[in-house]
């Protein structure tokens, strides 16, 4: 373990922080919304083995939450996750009130444009992948890390930073890790919270519908993308506590929609499961191999 973990609320004080640390100190950023889970926190490991310094950033972003969206209700318990950022060896994280972020002269915004901001999560949620790049933009250049960390669960979230690191040539790394899962297969995430102990057990449908996407993909289903939409549809439409909002098979990078079964490939689900609104996928690389994502044991009883 190091030094005390620095606790910071301002961008002056991560500054000062930062102009502290030697030159040559390699800094990763690790950004959250809080409600810290094992996915978050295989980020946070990852981020401590490669760099000197771990920055975790702790911010429920309101701009890139819809008007009717869960902003008000979003998960938050700071005192828990700075312990568990405590015991993970974090040197500084950064929770920032959203007036800090936000003053009332802000006017500056990040636009991504084009399918890969409009179509999927975009569609469903206008507007969120323009708050997205802009807190991110505004993260790195608060914290100037050299390596920055996300999560391959938000596949969408990870292609628009990508672009948005490559369009503006931001002089950042980005290392995406795999998409963490609860012993059933369930994707990690805060808003699993929501859930009640029958909409926990029903949630499990959309990682059970992305491997019947997943098989129908390798047998090679005639009619191609569209039948593996149909298998994964058939799936989420045969729980009851589940209603999809898309099911879609598309490149990874543009996000264009595949009009034939090939690499690379990701095959995408949305779906309401009572109140939370719940995302997962897998991605077929390139070079033919899939990632699924980890499962991590069940806890010894
Ligand atoms: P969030 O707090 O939901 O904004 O997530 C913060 C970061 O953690 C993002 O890069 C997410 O993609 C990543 N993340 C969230 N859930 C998981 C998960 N189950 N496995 C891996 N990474 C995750």
């Amino acid at each position: 373990m190091g030094e005390a973990m620095d606790v910071i609320t301002t961008v002056r004080e991560m500054r000062r922080l930062r102009s502290g640390w030697p030159a040559l100190a390699s800094v990763g950023l690790v950004p959250t919304m809080g409600y810290l889970h094992e996915g978050h926190l295989s980020l946070v490991r990852r981020a401590r083995a490669d760099n000197d310094k771990v920055v975790v950033s702790i911010f429920v972003n309101p701009i890139q939450f819809g008007a009717h969206e869960d902003l008000e209700r979003y998960p938050r318990d700071l005192s828990r996750d700075l312990h568990l950022l405590e015991e993970s060896d974090v040197d500084a994280v950064l929770v920032p009130t959203a007036s800090e972020m936000y003053p009332p002269t802000f006017i500056t915004y990040v636009e991504p444009s084009g399918p890969l901001a409009s179509e999927a999560e975009g569609a469903s949620r206008p507007g969120h992948f323009r708050g997205v790049a802009t807190v991110v933009l505004k993260l790195f250049n608060i914290v100037q890390p050299q390596q920055a960390y996300f999560g391959q669960k938000d596949a969408q979230q990870v292609a628009v930073i990508k672009a948005l690191v490559a369009d503006l040539n931001l002089p950042v790394e980005l290392v995406i890790m795999p998409t963490v899962r609860e012993p059933d297969g369930l994707a990690m995430s805060s808003r699993n919270s929501y859930l009640s102990p029958e909409g926990r057990r029903a949630a499990t449908v959309l990682y059970r519908a992305l491997l019947a996407g997943k098989a129908a993909y390798e047998q090679g289903v005639s009619d191609g993308p569209a039948g593996v939409v149909r298998v994964m549809r058939e799936i989420v439409a045969s729980e009851p506590l589940a209603r999809l909002e898309y099911a879609d098979v598309r490149d990874p990078e543009t996000f264009q929609p595949l009009e034939t079964l090939r690499a690379p490939a990701l095959l995408l689900i949305a779906a309401f499961v009572e109140a939370a609104r719940l995302i997962d996928n897998v991605l077929l690389r390139a070079d033919g191999s899939w990632e699924t994502g980890l499962i991590v044991p069940p806890l010894a009883s």
